[in-house]
């Protein structure tokens, strides 16, 4: 393992036993991380909303920033010692600015959820009604599941999916929006294959006097590479988490209008958060430092390519895939077209290193534990090297293993196949 933490010089450095590199000061911890880099590196992750951070990132979240509180904001804190760390976090939201040319940034949220939930918080009364995308046909749980802090509070709508195209119905986005006269539609989804139309929501948002928000957690990474709508020129804020295809720590960050911009930091702190996580601030610098360069372009634009042939290549096999196919980063299967539920499909492309996860499909009969679908993404095999060619073999092995459900030999082969393969594409 010697790209992760335990070794790091600074750690590594200190003479105390408070230093002690991890694999000496703490066996059992040790090998649970040793364990986590084998099981990433003998398998193929093709979990899209998951990714491998670079060996930047990843020193970026060790380094000793993670010793330091910082509530508030640079050059506004409550606590003494802050001027390292405002450095990070001024650093941060400058490239995050510059990378998708928004006015204001708020690079503290912990997670997507948090970021979201300073964006409602900041921006809806609670019992505000809001028309977000339905939960079944791709949405997230932050955009009004029942028992997620959204549903509790605020009165969601769901609009979803033409069932025949399976793309968004954006005739009847915008019959809902007039019927409803929501306070905010939200745009966004974890499990939509296409791109969405931003500048038709904002034309919807602002014709029925809605505040517009876009949760572009899954395609933020190819819209900073221009390789997806925009939606910062029609939104009135714009959240996304930075560990999807952005590539970075795992987190949130929240871009918004000049006007909104003290409503959104000050619900986020003090209203949802407390102290910010300045080791992972640091890493989300280096992240977006990251997506400046041209090389974060060639990598879009390849993660895009290698789903696009890995559709073309399981349509060949009999799939069918909702939408019929992608524009982004994912494509997600009807594993009805094989005779498997999702969760069978799962288990069964897990068995030969494949990771998948289990999804709704658009009018699903199945439990959300149970599916008819599985969300298959190209970020992290892209991250590792994987083009067009090593594709055709992924897209072989995943119909081999969900034809040989039952059969445990034939998966432990592929596994073996798997890991062997993988051994030309070492982790980042
Ligand atoms: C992943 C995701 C989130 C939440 O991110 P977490 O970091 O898991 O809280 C929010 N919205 C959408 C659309 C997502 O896909």
């Amino acid at each position: 393992m010697s790209n992760s933490n335990p070794q790091h010089p600074m750690v590594a450095a200190s003479p105390s036993t408070h230093g002690q590199p991890l694999a000496e000061a703490d066996a059992e911890a040790f090998r649970i991380a040793q364990d986590e880099y084998e099981r990433e590196a003998t398998g193929l992750e093709l979990i899209a909303s998951e990714n491998h951070t670079s060996r930047a990132v990843r020193e970026a979240m060790s380094t000793y920033l993670t010793n330091k509180y910082a509530e508030g904001y640079p050059g506004a804190r409550y606590y003494g010692g802050c001027e390292v760390v405002d450095r990070a976090e001024d650093l941060a939201r400058t490239r995050v600015k510059q990378l998708f040319s928004a006015v204001h940034a708020n690079v503290q949220p912990h997670s997507g959820a948090q970021a979201n939930q300073a964006v409602y918080q900041a921006l809806l009364q609670h019992g505000d009604s809001v028309l977000a995308m339905d939960l079944n046909h791709g949405g997230h749980l932050t955009h009004g599941h029942p028992k997620n802090f959204s549903g509790v509070f605020f009165k969601f709508t769901g609009y979803g999916v033409n069932p025949e195209t399976g793309r968004i119905d954006y005739d009847l986005v915008r019959t809902k929006a007039r019927e409803l006269r929501p306070r905010m539609i939200v745009a966004g989804a974890s499990a939509y294959p296409r791109a969405i139309d931003f500048a038709t929501f904002g034309e919807i948002a602002r014709e029925v006097g809605a505040l517009f928000f876009v949760d572009m957690a899954h395609p933020a990474g190819l819209v900073a590479a221009k390789l997806h709508p925009d939606p910062v020129p029609h939104a009135d804020a714009v959240s996304f988490t930075t560990h999807k295809t952005m590539r970075g720590p795992r987190g949130g960050t929240v871009l918004c209008k000049e006007e909104h911009k003290k409503k959104i930091d000050s619900a986020l702190f003090p209203g949802v958060q407390g102290g910010p996580l300045m080791h992972v601030i640091l890493a989300k610098a280096v992240a977006f430092g990251e997506a400046l360069q041209p090389s974060f372009v060639q990598y879009q634009t390849q993660v895009k390519k290698n789903a696009a042939r890995l559709g073309e290549r399981l349509l060949e096999r009999g799939f069918r895939l909702v939408s019929g196919g992608t524009d982004n980063h994912m494509v997600l299967v009807d594993c009805r077209s094989k005779g498997l539920t999702g969760k069978d499909a799962e288990a069964a492309l897990g068995k030969a290193g494949l990771t998948v996860n289990k999804n709704l499909i658009p009018g699903d009969p199945e439990k959300p534990m149970v599916t008819s679908g599985v969300r298959i993404g190209t970020p992290a095999i892209t991250s590792r090297g994987l083009k067009e060619a090593e594709i055709d073999r992924v897209a072989q092995w995943i119909d081999e293993a969900m034809a040989a459900r039952n059969d445990e030999a034939r998966l432990a082969k592929i596994h073996g196949e798997v890991r062997d393969f993988c051994r030309a594409y070492p982790l980042p």
